[in-house]
């Protein structure tokens, strides 16, 4: 495993996969006190960073499976959890719940435990909005930024300016929000708030490191909400069924992949996500049938 370095004693444990889901980077921040920001890079990764050296404490973003996955495997190690996370955090059955719809919990399950190596865990600690962690040389203050899922904390290092972003994770792939809980106006406002920081150097779960044009990184990946939002009003100018837009794939492009039924699901939340604003612009209005762009012909 080749640690990347962000800056002296803090690393970046690069993801199985190239850190794209369903695995994620994690930081390492070996200071005073050792630090690991998620855990869900994948097992051989963790055994390696285990190796290195024994975490005084792990760190959430937030409760996805691909970024806890592995913290089973720190048996002793108080995790700090965010405090909106703390009913279901690393519990299988209530994460499966909170996440997937009833006749998707068993699939959700079993593609978490099979693909990512997931076994349940428990917070020992949690933390809220604002909330400093003094890691002796490094000062981490958590950010609240809801919309991906409730309970998505950024860290920022105000003496560097560095930004550990999560999954406000800069991919072309643009935004995700795909949970029931997932809300586009609060994403928006989250990645306003980062980008107002000023960050000299972002760190995003699935990205990497970026170092350079990072205000127009985020605009680019606020862009894309709305360029999905265009497209999904211009597929409705026909009235078409959720099933139907689902099947289109104006935002994964396909199915193909990973955990098909899954992929279908969260295509379809942001999907009605999008529909859900365009009928309260009024450019959409519901039919029996799904949706139709107003003033257009079924
Ligand atoms: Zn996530």
């Amino acid at each position: 495993m080749d640690l990347q370095p962000i800056h002296p004693g803090i690393w970046l444990v690069p993801g199985a996969g190239g850190g794209r889901f369903p695995f994620s980077h994690s930081i390492l921040v070996d200071s005073d006190v050792v630090c690991l920001i998620d855990a869900g890079c994948g097992l051989a990764a963790l055994e390696q960073v285990q190796e290195l050296a024994t975490p005084d404490l792990i760190l959430a973003s937030h409760a996805h499976p691909d970024h806890i996955s592995g913290c089973w495997m720190f048996e002793e190690v108080p995790i700090h959890a965010p405090i909106m996370s703390a009913a279901s955090f690393g519990d299988l059955d209530a994460l499966a719940k909170r996440f997937a719809p009833p006749h998707l919990e068993r699939t959700f399950k079993s593609f978490i435990q099979g693909s990512m190596g997931f076994e349940s865990c428990s917070a020992t600690e949690t933390f809220d909005a604002g909330s400093s962690f003094d890691l002796g040389r490094t000062r981490l203050i958590a950010i609240h930024t809801p919309g991906h899922t409730e309970d998505h904390m950024c860290f920022f290092d105000t003496a560097t300016g560095t930004l550990m972003a999560g999954d406000m994770d800069l991919l072309s792939f643009g935004p995700w929000y795909g949970d029931r809980e997932s809300d586009i106006g609060q994403l928006r406002d989250s990645l306003h708030s980062l980008m107002d920081l000023e960050p000299r150097l972002v760190v995003t779960s699935h990205e990497g490191i970026v170092r350079s044009s990072i205000q127009e990184r985020f605009e680019r990946y606020l862009e894309v909400i709305t360029m999905r939002h265009g497209a999904i009003s211009e597929l409705v100018r026909h009235e078409r069924s959720l099933a139907e837009l689902v099947e289109l794939s104006p935002i994964y492009g396909g199915h193909n992949h990973l955990a098909p039924a899954l992929t279908r699901y969260w295509e379809g939340q942001m999907i009605e996500k999008h529909l859900e604003l365009l009928v309260l612009e009024g450019r959409v209005q519901r039919t029996r049938r799904g949706y139709v762009a107003r003033g257009a012909g079924a």
